[in-house]
């Protein structure tokens, strides 16, 4: 997308009020966007933000209890898109 993926903050949210930890997000996602922790009381984490694919949402659809949420596309479409210009008037290469 011509910004670093550090930059832009899509990822999954889970609600832990509502998440039975079924782990069929983390089943279905293939790029390590998630981890367990067996030990803990939060037993699925968003261990790797920086993973997850801009703009994909399809682990929610695994989700029975809808306890995951992503941010609104619109706006990071528009924050992308800034930090787009912001990358081309301070390089001078594109
Ligand atoms: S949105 Fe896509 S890439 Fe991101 S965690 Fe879910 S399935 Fe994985
Ligand atoms: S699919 Fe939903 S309920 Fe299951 S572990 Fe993931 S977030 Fe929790």
């Amino acid at each position: 997308m011509g910004v670093p993926r550090s930059k832009i903050p899509w990822c999954p949210e889970i609600d832990y009020d509502k998440c039975d930890f079924c782990m069929e997000c983390d089943k279905f996602c293939p790029h390590r966007v998630f981890e367990r922790r067996e030990n803990e009381e939060r037993k699925l984490v968003v261990a790797h933000p920086e993973n997850c694919v801009v703009f994909c949402r399809a682990c929610a659809k695994t989700c029975a209890p809808d306890a995951l949420s992503f941010p609104d596309k619109k706006e990071i479409t528009a924050l992308i898109k800034r930090l787009r210009e912001e990358g081309k008037s301070g390089g001078g290469d594109g």
